[in-house]
């Protein structure tokens, strides 16, 4: 075997992979066709036909809504914008909590500092890295509104044993599914368990519109109050007579129609474009299997994972070298896998100086808890030690290219013991 890259050999991989590309002759030609009709967005911010928007806003939204098998669709112009108009939509009030997950990217937590909620932490299982249920049921309380559930890296979060948690104490289940699309759990889809699912449609998920979301719903009364949330709700409400004005100042979460027509293309490409990520990562784990202290993402029974990021899990002390010294040798070797994820979101500035909302620490005015390092013990070590993650996402890979990610791994797991030298430095 050849000397690893990082010790002076050459590397496995020696030129760096073709970044992804998913827009083809279909989503070239709906956007002309948009782009000639000279409509580029339907939407009016008042009563009336238009307040739902255009065309290809209605044909892209019961599109989605019959491919995920659920009532309603508000397509918005972020998972971001999605997650808000869902907070709002549950009427969540100054001082209510939602328990978040730490580990994820960072709007599925801070989403109800927007309406002046806390959001409290509960930890992350280490199979998964989704939220502990154990940690969430102990962090209830008769304050708590929702729980923000993060189907993360694809895989779908325990949802039917979540949303029976969130029945049993009278709470909302909100579903971020940015990174699940076709994810399921029990052969239903990811994304539609909960109360309200959201999913992301920006330039790097699986499916995308550049930037776009959808909030899907069975629920009538959420699905209006969030296309009010969506265009400008001020306005609406007075003529929809709706009863409940809390949180019935909108904003503008409205897709174009640009957008729309690309994602109705890129969802009648989904068994391709999720199909490709699967792959990738199903090769990836076949792969790697075998290795000592090295253990691929797991798939629970009855889910099917997609793959937003193939993440495997080290054991720094099985391979006797930490995670940092291991990304530098795979990245000697070309392979671009990563050490952690996101930093645990209570870490974040907002959290420590307890600011958000002008200067006066509002909302955590309203609240005991803390966010202090500790808080969650799981979503540290596997950020800080032991979770790597490789973007299935990021490039276009033909399976010669997923065997050298592979030979990389290997190469650098077999030569490890070379490196417990340079791991003392
Ligand atoms: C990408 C992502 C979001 C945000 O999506 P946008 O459409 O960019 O607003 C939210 N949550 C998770 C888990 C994501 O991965």
């Amino acid at each position: 075997m050849t000397e690893l890259a990082l010790l002076g050999g050459s590397p496995v991989i020696s030129t760096p992979f073709k970044p992804f590309r998913t827009m083809g002759p279909g989503e070239v030609a709906a956007v002309q066709a948009v782009v000639e009709s000279d409509c580029l967005s339907g939407f009016y911010g008042s009563w009336g036909d238009e307040f739902l928007g255009g065309p290809k806003i209605r044909e892209f939204e019961a599109a989605w809504a019959e491919a995920f098998q659920v009532k309603h669709c508000i397509s918005v112009n972020s998972a971001t914008s999605g997650l808000y108009a869902a907070l709002g939509a549950i009427g969540l009030t100054p001082g209510d909590e939602v328990i978040v997950p730490p580990y994820t990217m960072s709007a599925s937590a801070v989403g109800p500092l927007i309406y002046g909620g806390i959001p409290v932490f509960a930890d992350i299982e280490p199979e998964t890295f989704c939220l502990d249920i154990a940690s969430v049921e102990a962090n209830i309380t008769e304050k708590t509104k929702a729980i923000v559930v993060v189907n993360l890296f694809g895989h779908p979060a325990q949802l039917h044993a979540r949303r029976a948690l969130a029945e049993k104490h009278g709470i909302i289940l909100i579903e971020d599914n940015a990174q699940g699309p076709f994810a399921t759990e029990n052969g239903v889809f990811a994304g539609t368990i909960g109360h309200i699912g959201v999913f992301s449609l920006n330039y790097h998920k699986h499916i995308h519109t550049g930037e776009g979301g959808m909030c899907v719903t069975n629920d009538d009364r959420l699905a209006l109050r969030m296309q009010m949330i969506r265009n400008h709700a001020e306005n609406i409400v007075g003529p929809t007579e709706h009863d409940d004005l809390s949180n019935m100042i909108g904003f503008n979460y409205r897709m174009t129609e640009l957008s729309a027509a690309v994602g109705i293309v890129q969802l009648q490409r989904q068994e391709e474009l999720i199909g490709q990520r699967v792959h990738i990562a199903q090769r990836l784990t076949e792969g790697t299997k075998d290795l000592e202290g090295f253990t691929p993402p797991v798939e629970r029974d009855g889910c099917r994972h997609v793959y937003y990021v193939w993440t495997p899990k080290i054991d720094p002390a099985t391979l006797g070298i930490s995670r940092e010294v291991l990304v530098k040798a795979l990245a000697a070797e070309g392979v671009p896998l990563y050490p952690g994820y996101v930093r645990p979101l209570y870490l974040l500035p907002a959290f420590q100086q307890r600011m958000a909302m002008g200067r006066n620490h509002f909302p955590f005015t309203l609240t005991n808890r803390v966010y202090a390092r500790g808080l969650c013990p799981v979503a540290e070590e596997m950020h800080f030690h032991r979770l790597l993650a490789f973007e299935t996402c990021a490039h276009t890979l033909t399976d010669a290219d997923v065997d050298a990610i592979i030979e990389g791994i290997r190469k650098v797991h077999a030569q490890r013991h070379k490196l417990i030298p340079q791991a003392a430095e």
